[in-house]
């Protein structure tokens, strides 16, 4: 049975993830209502604008059926704003998150003048060689809990990626390459369900 997965499409880079899905021999299917979430096996949550997210997740009742398709074993990849709306907590963010992950995010962490960079990050969990991220107005994490594995940081140390149980979350953009590795990890947490 082929693997079928959701991404969110409320807003964002949701394209660019269903071509990499398909790469990888998965469905990618898209979700904007509640209702298209039945019959996933898993959901990625891209990168955008994260505060126009939550708000359009609020908008279309998606905040509480998507908090349980993870409390069902779902597993979620979320990148960059994606990262943001998964934490249980964001510094100076008014808006509701999802609340999954035991991890503290701030926004938009490397200032308004590295709006853009990228950087080959060490992910043991990927093998080698080295990963090639692209940051976009990304977030770091703050602060995690014991509970959560930091898959990858910068070179300063600043955690950039992070797994707790079945849930992923990176603060870069892993579409935007031909690098499928951390879709294909994604993957792996799937089919192990
Ligand atoms: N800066 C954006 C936010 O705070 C995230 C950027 C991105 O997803 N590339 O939501």
């Amino acid at each position: 049975m082929r693997i079928r997965i959701g991404i969110l499409a409320l807003q964002g880079a949701f394209a660019e993830h269903s071509q990499v899905l398909g790469r990888l021999g998965a469905e990618a299917v898209t979700v904007r209502l509640p209702g298209e979430l039945t019959g996933l096996d898993g959901l990625i949550i891209p990168g955008g604008e994260s505060t126009t997210m939550s708000r359009l997740m609020g908008e279309y009742g998606l905040l509480q059926p998507l908090r349980e398709l993870a409390e069902n074993g779902r597993p979620m990849l979320g990148t960059c704003a994606g990262m943001i709306l998964m934490a249980k907590s964001v510094l100076d963010f008014g808006l509701p998150t999802l609340g999954l992950m035991d991890i503290t995010v701030r926004r938009n962490a490397f200032g308004s003048q590295v709006d853009s960079f990228e950087a080959d990050l060490e992910v043991p969990a990927l093998g080698h060689p080295s990963f090639r991220a692209v940051f976009i107005r990304a977030p770091v994490i703050q602060q995690a809990s014991a509970a959560v594995e930091i898959l990858a940081r910068l070179p300063d140390g600043k955690p950039v990626a992070a797994r707790q149980g079945k849930l992923l979350a990176v603060a870069f953009h892993p579409e935007l390459k031909s690098d499928l590795r951390m879709h294909r990890y994604f993957l792996d947490i799937v089919a192990s369900r």
